[in-house]
């Protein structure tokens, strides 16, 4: 499999409860390297913008008022499959559903409020990428 980079965010929620660190191990763990990172508080057009793919669904509202609850960390993880195996990390959008020990199954608050959001493909992850961070903000 091949060295891949995917977007990470740690979300209000975890922020909230000072979780930066123990859920960055968890990765770091798992073999991903954090190669660039940055606590910032969104602003409702980007937080809109970011989730402008659940624009029609009726949560997107409640949505981007919870992402800018708070700071938010986002971060590019790297590794070998970095989009599939953070997404296994991560666990089940709804944490009721998510596998144990998963970040999602011991940390999330609510299927909202649900910690980390994670690249679902490896084209979205460039998208993603390329819309928090400049090349030369990322050092592998
Ligand atoms: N979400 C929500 N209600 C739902 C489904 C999703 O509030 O019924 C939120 C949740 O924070 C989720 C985000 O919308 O992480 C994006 O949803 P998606 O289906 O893309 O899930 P993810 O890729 O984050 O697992």
């Amino acid at each position: 499999m091949a060295t891949e980079r995917t977007l990470s965010i740690i979300k209000p929620d975890a922020t909230r409860r000072n979780l930066t660190g123990k859920i960055n191990a968890r990765f770091e763990e798992a073999g991903l390297r954090i190669v660039a990172q940055k606590r910032v508080r969104l602003t409702k057009e980007q937080a809109q913008q970011f989730y402008s793919v659940h624009a029609e669904r009726s949560f997107f509202g409640e949505l981007v008022d919870f992402m800018i609850s708070g700071p938010v960390v986002v971060q590019v993880l790297e590794g070998e499959g970095a989009v599939a195996r953070n997404r296994e990390i991560m666990g089940a959008t709804n944490p009721a559903n998510a596998a144990p020990g998963t970040i999602r199954a011991d940390f999330a608050e609510s299927v909202e409020a649900n910690s980390v959001h994670g690249s679902d493909s490896a084209e979205n992850a460039a998208i993603e990428i390329a819309y928090f961070f400049a090349g030369c903000e990322i050092a592998g």
